[in-house]
């Protein structure tokens, strides 16, 4: 079938951990001239923790598993980052319910909600310079897709695409929300932290549906 499974689920997590943890140094680096040189530790630190929680709790279905891992990044991060990914993940939880399995428009749903959340939480709008100008292309590109009757593999490759290119985006924007606001103008010419790690986020997803 062209459904996700639970296990395909809990790899995206450990994809999306191994990414993180792969790119800590670049991230902070990244976060280091527009920022505190904090979010690739923030990130490592936060996937850690869930992922000790994932493996511990393998039984659980797709809602408990997701609700889960945001209350972990949000009590686990510090930063910006936490609260907002933890509400990525806590209102996909929240919109897929118990299933042990997603149709693809069930996964796309459930990550519009996730993103709805981060909207709703930090109020960034398209070309402020955070993980939004990824998500939103992202979101939009896999709905397209599986609008179109694309399968599960071509839509989240199409949505991973889609938040490499709004992560690239981001380099020419001037920060509106977050630390990179403070610096005005100076934040021209850096890709955000936030935009790269929801890169990775796409990336780890379209890995895990074609295993
Ligand atoms: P902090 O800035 O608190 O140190 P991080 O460094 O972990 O937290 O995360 C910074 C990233 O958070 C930014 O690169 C940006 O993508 C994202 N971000 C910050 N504020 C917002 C916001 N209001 N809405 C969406 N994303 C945001
Ligand atoms: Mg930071
Ligand atoms: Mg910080």
């Amino acid at each position: 079938t062209d459904n996700v499974s639970f296990k395909q689920l809990v790899a995206w997590l450990h994809e999306f951990g191994t990414l993180v943890n792969q790119n800590k140094s670049y991230l902070t680096e990244l976060d280091s001239a527009i920022g505190d040189a904090d979010h690739g530790a923030n990130m490592a630190r936060g996937m850690t923790s869930v992922l000790n929680l994932v493996d511990a709790d393998g039984a659980d279905g797709v809602g408990t598993l997701f609700k889960k891992a945001g209350m972990t990044l949000v009590s686990s991060v510090g930063g910006a980052s936490g609260p907002l990914y933890g509400t990525f993940f806590m209102k996909f939880g929240t919109s897929t319910g118990a299933a042990d399995q997603l149709t693809p428009e069930q996964l796309a749903a459930a990550l519009r909600a996730g993103l709805d959340g981060v909207l709703a939480r930090g109020k960034a709008e398209l070309g402020d310079k955070t993980m939004v100008d990824a998500m939103v292309p992202a979101v939009e590109a896999m709905e397209k897709a599986f609008g179109e009757g694309e399968s599960l593999a071509a839509g989240t490759a199409a949505a991973a695409e889609a938040a490499r290119q709004g992560r690239e985006a981001t380099i020419e924007m001037l920060a509106r929300k977050g630390r990179a606001s403070y610096l005005g103008e100076r934040s021209v010419g850096h890709q955000d932290p936030g935009a790269t790690s929801t890169a990775y986020l796409f990336e780890a997803l379209a890995a895990s549906v074609d295993k």
